[in-house]
């Protein structure tokens, strides 16, 4: 009885479902130094060597892997860590494993093990980096498109920008598979574009949807509750629809993704501040490119444009928006031979008109 009283009183323990300490996994020279390092270099493409102020080394190779990984391929790569590394591994936020070992020797039997596994070995300084891209179909509820189809497509064909440190400085490339929720910056950005508003499925509103939480979630306020058929339903004031698509996710039968009119879009020049320049916003430069799969033919030639003329014009360490900067829009168009029409444009008045359409912004 004393006991069970005892058990009763003991405090329920916290359940740990957060991001574990990331310490415990770290190579050891890593531990051993943290904090402590005192320079690095780029000895070749996919590799990094950072040497501490206590004269330890260590080398990190760095491989392409998709986002989505299947439990045989992580297997393989944890075999080539224990067998060729020395037993660490890390994931990049662009998807790219990291190995590190910390001595020299390793490095080129890791690189000849990757490669003849299939891996390609790069990613690092002025490369074209993985492309980084959203969950798509696989764990999300609002896709317009496959990002990680998208990605694989294009990587295949830039993947001598991969593996080669060509560029004048680094190249940041995203997909994102809606236009309004995660991802979708970087230097080269292809965002899903809808250009037709929702299509309503009467039947289904009335058993599917929580009608306050979509009138809600509009945020031009185009949605109305409306009697349809004797059924509570919705309705859209198309004039005001702004095609984003968030009415979709809190209601599936606001049907807005289409093979014909869910287009992509592609935008360029976003950045975070760094030590020399402010934080950038993407500017559109194409929009309504076919949404192509398996192969999105149309949307890699307008990213390789964009990266030819990147790489022959910009100065050396110039990332894409400094670039732009430098030598402005209009030349930014020559230069791609991509079109400049009406839509690339939203001046002063018309800015005034689109803002106030919001129901959350009023001037
Ligand atoms: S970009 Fe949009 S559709 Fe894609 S995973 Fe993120 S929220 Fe979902
Ligand atoms: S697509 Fe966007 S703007 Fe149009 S009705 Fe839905 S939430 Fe509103």
């Amino acid at each position: 009885m004393a006991q069970a009283q005892a058990q009763k009183r003991k405090p329920r323990m916290p359940i740990e479902s957060g991001c574990p300490d990331g310490f415990q996994y770290m190579h050891p020279t890593m531990v051993k130094n943290f904090g402590r390092w005192s320079y690095h270099e780029h000895p070749r493409a996919g590799v990094l060597r950072h040497v501490a102020h206590s004269g330890d080394e260590i080398w990190t190779v760095k491989a392409g892997t998709q986002r989505i990984l299947d439990v045989f391929t992580l297997r393989k790569l944890c075999d080539i860590g224990d067998e060729y590394a020395d037993g660490h591994v890390r994931f990049t936020i662009r998807s790219n494993i990291e190995y590190m070992v910390s001595d020299a020797g390793k490095v080129e039997p890791l690189i000849g093990a990757l490669e003849s596994a299939g891996f390609v070995v790069g990613g690092t300084a002025n490369s074209v980096t993985s492309i980084s891209h959203t969950q798509g179909w696989l764990h999300c509820d609002i896709p317009g498109t496959d990002a990680s189809g998208v990605v694989k497509a294009m990587m295949d064909e830039l993947i001598d920008e991969f593996k080669n440190c060509n560029m004048p400085n680094r190249v940041h490339i995203t997909t994102s598979c809606c236009q309004i929720n995660c991802g979708g910056q970087g230097d080269i950005a292809i965002n899903v574009q809808h250009t037709k508003p929702p299509r309503i499925n009467h039947d289904l509103v009335a058993n599917v949807c929580e009608r306050p939480s979509v009138v809600a979630r509009c945020p031009v306020a185009a949605i109305r509750p409306a009697q349809v058929n004797g059924k509570p339903s919705l309705e859209v004031d198309e004039k005001k629809c702004i095609c984003c698509g968030a009415c979709y996710p809190p209601c599936p039968p606001m049907q807005i993704n289409d093979p014909e009119h869910t287009k992509l879009a592609i935008w360029v020049g976003g950045n975070h501040s760094n030590a020399r320049s402010r934080p950038t916003f993407q500017k559109l430069v194409a929009a309504g490119v076919p949404n192509n799969p398996p192969r999105w033919p149309e949307a890699t030639a307008i990213v390789k444009r964009i990266l030819r003329a990147y790489k022959e014009d910009a100065k050396d360490w110039e990332r894409i928006n400094d670039w732009i900067d430098r030598i402005g829009w209009p030349r930014f168009f020559e230069l791609t031979g991509l079109p400049f029409t009406k839509y690339h444009i939203d001046h002063w008045r018309g800015s005034r008109k689109s803002l106030n359409s919001s129901s959350y912004i009023r001037f």
